[in-house]
C-alpha cells in the first residue's frame, strides 16, 4: 500500500482534514495527531473498516478501540444511555485526554467495540484532532498509532516509522503536547471504575465524581507480580505486554544513590540507560537518555515513548531504568514504563540504616 504523507505546516489544515475524510469515507486508514498520542483512524461504525485498524498494527482482535467524535452531540447515537456522572465528567474534561466506557448501541459493531457489549468514547482537543473529526462527521475508531506491542508514537517520524506502508495516509501535525494515552473511566458498573491512570488524574476524577475505584489490575504490584494475567483485566488492553522497546528493559527504585550506583555498576558499552535530567552527569556518554526534569513531570511524559524508541536505533542489548515519580501525571508514566518492562522490577533496600 502506498502511504501518503500530509503536514498541517505546509498543506494546510483544510487540505488535511479534506484528505483525511475522503479516506475515511472510502473505508481507508488515516494516522492523525492527538493532544495524548498519535492515533491511527478508520470510520468506527462499519466493521469491515475499523477491522483494518487491527491488521495494520497486527493488534490483536479482542483488544478494543476508542471511538474519537469532534462533537458532543454525536454521542448519543452511539450509547444506550448518558449517565449523570458522564454528564459531569464531560462538562469538566472534554475536550480532552479522557475516555469513557458506555454501554454500547446496536449502532457500533463489534469489531470496534473488541467483541464488548461496552464501548469507550473520546472528544479529543488537539485543534487538528478536533478538525479532521468535525470535518468527517463520522465517530473515528482510533487506537495509538503504532505497531502492536511498541511503544506508542508520539512524532509524526514515529508513526512514519511504524505504519509506513501499512496505511493510506499520516498527517504530520508536530509533536504531541501530552505524550502518554487518555485516562480511562468505566461508568458501566455500580461505582466509577479507573481502567487506565493518564493525563487526568484518580484525585481529579474523584473532586468531580466522589467515589472512583482504581481497576486493580492497573496498580503497580499487580504489574511487576503478574503482569495482570491472573486478575483477568477490564479494560482487555491491559493484558498485553505494551510500549515496549526492543531490548529488555529493568526498573530499579531505592534511595538516589543505591539506584545510581546499581546502574553503574551493571552497565556495560551495550546497555542503554534511562535517567532523569538531575542524574545525567552520573552516566556514561554515550546510550545515556535522559527524560526530562524530575521538578517537571510533565517533561517526563512528553519525551517517554521517544526515549524509548531511541534505544532501538543505539542498538543496545538490554536497558536500565531508573523508577520514575509517581505523584499527579507519574502513575501514568509509571503504568506504561512497567508495562514496557514486562513488570522487570527491581527494589533496593539500602544497607545504611538509619540509627
Ligand atoms: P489504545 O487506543 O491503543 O490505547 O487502546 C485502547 C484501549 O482502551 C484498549 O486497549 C482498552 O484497554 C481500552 N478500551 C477500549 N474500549 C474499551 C471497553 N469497551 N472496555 C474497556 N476498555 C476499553
Ligand atoms: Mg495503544
Amino acid at each position: 500500500m502506498e502511504t501518503e504523507v500530509l503536514s498541517v505546516e505546509k498543506d494546510g489544515l483544510e487540505a488535511v482534514c479534506e484528505a483525511c475524510k475522503e479516506v475515511f469515507l472510502a473505508g481507508g486508514l488515516a494516522a492523525f495527531p492527538t493532544e495524548t498520542v498519535y492515533g491511527l483512524g478508520a470510520d468506527g461504525l462499519h466493521g469491515e473498516n475499523s477491522a483494518k485498524i487491527y491488521a495494520a498494527k497486527g493488534r490483536p482482535s479482542d483488544n478494543p478501540l476508542i471511538l474519537h467524535i469532534g462533537e458532543r452531540s454525536q454521542l448519543d447515537a452511539l450509547v444506550t444511555e448518558v449517565p449523570e456522572s458522564a454528564e459531569r465528567l464531560m462538562d469538566a474534561f472534554w475536550p480532552g485526554p479522557l475516555t469513557i466506557i458506555f454501554k454500547k448501541s446496536a449502532l457500533v459493531p463489534e469489531t470496534t467495540s473488541g467483541g464488548l457489549q461496552t464501548i469507550a468514547v473520546r472528544m479529543p482537543s488537539h485543534p487538528v484532532a478536533n478538525a479532521i473529526l468535525k470535518t468527517c462527521g463520522i465517530p473515528i475508531a482510533a487506537p495509538s498509532a503504532n505497531l502492536s506491542g511498541r511503544p506508542s508514537t508520539t512524532r509524526a517520524s514515529h508513526v512514519i516509522e511504524d505504519l509506513t506502508g501499512r496505511v493510506d495516509l499520516i498527517i504530520d501535525g508536530g509533536d504531541v503536547p501530552i505524550g502518554v494515552e487518555s485516562t480511562i473511566i468505566d461508568l458501566t458498573q455500580d461505582v466509577p471504575v479507573m481502567l487506565r491512570p493518564g493525563y487526568i488524574t484518580l484525585e481529579q476524577l474523584r473532586s468531580v465524581l466522589g467515589e472512583v475505584i482504581e481497576d486493580p489490575a492497573i496498580r503497580r504490584e499487580s504489574i511487576i507480580g503478574h503482569m495482570n494475567e491472573v486478575l483477568h483485566p477490564k479494560a482487555p488492553g491491559m493484558k498485553y505486554r505494551h510500549y515496549a522497546p526492543k531490548a529488555p528493559l529493568t526498573i530499579f527504585s531505592g534511595t538516589e544513590e543505591d539506584v545510581i550506583e546499581t546502574i553503574r555498576s551493571l552497565a556495560d558499552d551495550t546497555t542503554g540507560i534511562l535517567t532523569v535530567d538531575e542524574h545525567r552527569a552520573a552516566y556514561p556518554a554515550e546510550r545515556t537518555v535522559s527524560v526530562g526534569s524530575l521538578k517537571d513531570p510533565e517533561s517526563i511524559a512528553h519525551n517517554l515513548f521517544d526515549a524509548l524508541r531511541s534505544f532501538d536505533e543505539m542498538q543496545v542489548t538490554r536497558i536500565l531504568s531508573e523508577d520514575l515519580s509517581e505523584a499527579d501525571i507519574g502513575d501514568a508514566i509509571m503504568n506504561r514504563l512497567l508495562k514496557a518492562a514486562g513488570g522487570s522490577f527491581v527494589t533496593m533496600k539500602s544497607e545504611k540504616r538509619e540509627p
